[in-house]
């Protein structure tokens, strides 16, 4: 196939399972070597990387918890000593801790946002001072990085029982946002990816049963859930110079659920 990202160098926080493990995988198909971060589960962290290391690229898996900074600094540092330099972030790792407000302890919240968006923020960090060091290889790329947030839907839709996750993902909306505008003439190029419903370990009781499955269908206007390939081939166009002068952007991969579905029967 096309070979989209040939020669450049890719880390994906949160990769042994779900989209990050699927996005890994696209990315060492595009072209790309591959950091398969992990911070547990290094099985199948192994396991991505030889999927990724069967397209002829190279690729290794790194232990790291996102919300330590001591670790995301070493983690990045690890990368640009392996590979030489990094050319693509995709902050990917994230986490639900769900309950009613009133339920909620602090632990609950603070961990959401520590992993959800100041783990987003830290590796956007560390990955924009390799991308200022460098910046732009014309043979590479025609930007100096790309740096991809994994938003969710619920960077702009409220869902009650999920205070903390839904904060957070409007919370890495602005991050996006404020980084792009910041780095942007550094020739960085910073955007989000905000997936509806994909069928991951993250939300398995919204599918696994097919009561289940069929409410939460009424949401999508598309018609199916989506799967993990589905956002990363979204990330693989959008880390791409096709998408060059796409800067600041939000794209939603939603099958429509950002749609208001409940208004297509409405008077
Ligand atoms: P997942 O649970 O399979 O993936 C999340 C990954 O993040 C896991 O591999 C987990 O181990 C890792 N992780 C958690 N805490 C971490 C930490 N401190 N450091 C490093 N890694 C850590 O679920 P997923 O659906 O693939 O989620 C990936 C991203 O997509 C998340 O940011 C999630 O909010 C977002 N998202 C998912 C959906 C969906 O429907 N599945 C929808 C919108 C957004």
């Amino acid at each position: 196939g096309v070979q989209l990202l040939r020669g450049q160098k890719a880390l994906v926080t949160g990769a042994s399972s779900g989209i990050g493990k699927a996005t890994a995988i696209a990315l060492g198909r595009a072209g790309a070597d591959v950091v398969v971060n992990y911070v547990s589960g290094a099985d199948q962290a192994a396991q991505v990387v030889e999927r990724i290391e069967a397209f002829g690229v190279s690729a290794y898996a790194h232990e790291a918890d996102v919300s330590d900074e001591d670790q995301v600094v070493a983690m990045v540092a690890r990368a640009v000593r392996e590979f030489g330099t990094l050319d693509i972030m995709v902050a990917n790792a994230g986490l639900q801790r769900d309950a009613a407000v009133t339920d909620m302890s602090l632990a609950q919240w603070q961990k959401v946002i520590d992993v959800n968006l100041t783990g987003q923020f830290l590796c956007a960090r560390e990955a924009a001072k390799e991308f200022l060091r460098r910046g732009v290889v014309p043979e590479v790329s025609r930007a100096a990085g790309k740096i991809i947030c994994m938003s969710s839907v619920h960077q702009v839709i409220p869902w009650a029982g999920h205070v903390n996750y839904a904060s957070s993902k409007g919370g890495v909306g602005m991050l996006m946002q404020t980084l792009a505008q910041e780095l942007a003439p550094h020739r960085v190029r910073v955007n989000a990816i905000a997936p509806g419903a994909i069928r991951t370990p993250i939300n398995r009781a919204a599918w696994e049963t097919p009561q289940a499955e069929a409410d939460l269908l009424k949401l999508i206007p598309y018609g199916r859930v989506g799967d993990p390939e589905d956002i990363a081939d979204a990330v693989v166009a959008m880390a791409s110079d096709l998408f060059d002068y796409v800067v600041g952007t939000t794209l939603y991969v939603d099958g429509g659920m950002t749609l208001f579905p409940g208004f297509a029967t409405g008077g």
